[in-house]
């Protein structure tokens, strides 16, 4: 095993460190707004056909008033994880409530052209191994994505007692079960409720003035209008060949889709406002010796050989060995870890900046080498520490500025686009006449339905969470569940670890709800529910230690890493993903889990 430690740290000079600092400083200023996250609007109200479901037929059903085993809220990922994880356990009735036309959760959604997993598929996707399945690619296009979805619903028989294009619209403890209403007057009851909500899931617009009264064509990535554009998610999109298209936002989808937009459109101009990081692809397909050589129990060995590896964890190899695990040195800002214990924390801080300026120096670097025209490449390069951003990953974006047809539209200056016309985009007082504009401008982040009040949960004595939570500081045990709320689990990032392989974090956690469910079965316990001292003892534990990475995200350029630049502090587990997986393994076996199977009522 090798110790961690740093690779070797580059040498700068003091003068061009000065610098380096000063221009972040500089170039975060002029991004920073006073409106911070207000500048955005949910897609709702006079917008909501932004996020209307463009790809399913709207299904008529009756309300169901029936008894189920579990009820799942959300069939991304997380909640398809949820779901299996129950069924692995022995439960009979699991249904899943769903707001999409089918499973999927974001790949259901976002079907955007050049839609690709940037965590390597054969440890994003969750569940290979049961489902029986290799991806086709190390990186899978969308569509394969989301085809994985269904597929573990077929192999977990999850379609069964399914409800999709339904939204939860309360959840209430109601003489020991849940009564689960909906937007389609069902009022199920579930013994145990799981709510897997997602992060990112709904679109967000710019509040950019005359937004309303554009009058071309425009739509949402996350609701791509193939309709209008021909084609489909590998691109072809012949409907734009007389059309001059903007695309507004950088961010990862962008990367994905520009340079499909760049080859069929007329007349492309990218709407940028802080570049993204692009870092070397490199995808390919799946050798098929390879994927026939795989032993049984490979998929979790190489998800968490990839979660060491990115949290900075001895390991003897690198399976992944791709662009994210090349970057693990600089990674900690994004994913706690308890890699660093040991270390001076001066001495690791001064290390970590080194190789960050030498990271950016390189991707920065990889712009002038890519990009003809010196102007542009100048627009296109980040300045900012690695991952104040989420990172991409593309081989064909860059090389797309090299086309006549496309143009970049810096906005840093007036703070976004400015505002628009009827028929055009302004910025800088330039108008650039458009037939169509595509937001690229992302999701709301880490609001679910539970924590903005749109679902209001009632538990004991008909408690509200929201208001408990508003009294007492957010309470959970290992952010899953919450004293007053028997039953009822969380999956996601509160009060919880985290990773850039999001998706396995989210499969650990199903699979810890599920192992304390089964073993609640087992005891004949009815009352899954934290005690209010085990509930406290872990709120003191992550808040009083979670890393102040306030500074680190208070001098990023804005973005939603750090709430649009007003950074409010991360409360994740500190010691980072390896280590609380390991806790909850821990917990399980030993006494901890009486703390949560107390009641037998
Ligand atoms: P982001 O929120 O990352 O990006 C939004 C973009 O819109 C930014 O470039 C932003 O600029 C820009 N923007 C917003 N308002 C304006 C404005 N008024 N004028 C000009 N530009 C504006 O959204 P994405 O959809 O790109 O990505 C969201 C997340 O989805 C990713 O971070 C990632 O986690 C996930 N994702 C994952 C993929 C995967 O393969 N796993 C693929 C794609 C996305 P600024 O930066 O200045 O705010």
């Amino acid at each position: 095993m090798s110790t961690p430690s740093l690779p070797e740290v580059p040498e700068f000079a003091e003068p061009e460190l000065a610098a380096l600092r000063e221009r972040y400083r500089a170039e975060r200023d002029r991004r920073v707004r006073p409106d911070g996250a207000a500048q955005y609007r949910r897609a709702e109200g006079g917008f909501g056909y932004y996020a209307a479901d463009p790809y399913a037929e709207e299904i008529t059903r009756e309300p169901l008033a029936d008894r189920v085993d579990a009820i799942v809220l959300g069939g991304g990922f997380g909640g398809l994880c949820a779901a299996a994880r129950l069924r692995q356990q022995g439960l009979e009735r699991i249904r899943i409530i769903e707001k999409g036309g089918d499973f999927g959760g974001t790949w259901y959604w976002n079907r955007y052209p050049g839609i690709h997993c940037d965590i390597e598929s054969y440890v994003y996707l969750p569940l290979l191994e049961e489902v029986g399945s290799v991806s086709r690619w190390k990186y899978s296009p969308g569509e394969e994505i989301r085809q994985h979805a269904r597929a573990i619903g077929r192999t977990f028989d999850l379609y069964r007692d399914a409800c999709f294009q339904t939204g939860v619209t309360e959840l209430r403890w109601d003489d020991g079960e849940w009564v689960v209403r909906t937007d389609r007057a069902d009022a199920m009851r579930a013994t145990y409720v799981v709510v897997s909500h997602g992060t990112l899931d709904h679109p967000k617009l710019p509040g950019i003035p005359g937004i309303e009264s554009f009058r071309g064509h425009t739509f949402h990535t996350s609701r791509w209008d193939y309709g209008y554009t021909g084609g489909g998610p590998d691109g072809g999109l012949t409907g734009l060949a007389d059309k001059r298209v903007a695309i507004i936002g950088t961010g990862a989808t962008a990367i994905q889709a520009v340079p499909h937009l760049a080859r069929d459109a007329q007349q492309l101009f990218v709407f940028q406002r802080t570049p993204s990081s692009v870092d070397v692809r490199d995808n390919r397909p799946t050798d098929p010796e390879w994927a026939a050589s795989l032993e049984p129990g490979w998929h979790a060995r190489r998800r968490e050989n990839f979660q060491a590896v990115v949290t900075g964890q001895p390991v003897t190899e690198d399976l992944v060995d791709d662009a994210w695990t090349a970057s693990a040195a600089v990674l900690g800002k994004i994913i706690s870890t308890d890699a660093r214990a040991g270390w001076d924390p001066e001495e690791w801080e001064r290390a970590e900046e080194l190789l960050d300026f030498a990271t950016m120096n390189r991707l920065r670097a990889r712009v002038e080498q890519v990009v003809d025209d010196p102007a542009t490449a100048e627009l296109l390069k980040p300045w900012y520490r690695y991952g104040c951003k989420r990172p991409t990953f593309s081989d064909e974006y860059l090389p797309a500025f090299n086309r006549d047809n496309v143009t970049l539209v810096d906005t840093a200056d007036s703070g976004g686009v400015e505002r628009f016309t009827d028929d055009a985009v302004v910025v800088g007082g330039r108008e650039y006449a458009v037939d169509c504009v595509i937001f690229a401008t992302g999701f709301e982040v880490g609001k679910s339905d539970v924590m903005t009040g749109r679902l209001p949960v009632h538990g004991r004595d008909g408690i509200r969470l929201l208001d408990v939570w508003r009294d007492r500081g957010v309470r959970t045990l290992h952010g899953f569940s919450s004293n007053g709320f028997p039953n009822l689990f969380h999956l996601g990032p509160l009060q919880n670890a985290s990773s850039v392989n999001y998706v396995h974090v989210l499969d650990e956690q199903a699979i810890h709800v599920a192992e304390v469910v089964a073993e609640a079965r087992r005891r004949g316990v009815k009352a899954v529910e934290p005690t209010a001292e085990a509930e406290l003892e872990w709120v003191e534990t992550i808040t009083a230690s979670s890393p102040d990475r306030a500074r680190f995200d208070a001098e990023c350029t804005p973005g939603y890493y750090n709430n649009e630049g007003s950074a409010r502090p991360r409360i994740t587990f500190p010691a980072g993903p390896a280590a609380f997986q390991r806790l909850l393994r821990e917990w399980r076996s030993g006494d901890g889990i009486n703390d949560v199977l107390g009641d037998e009522g």
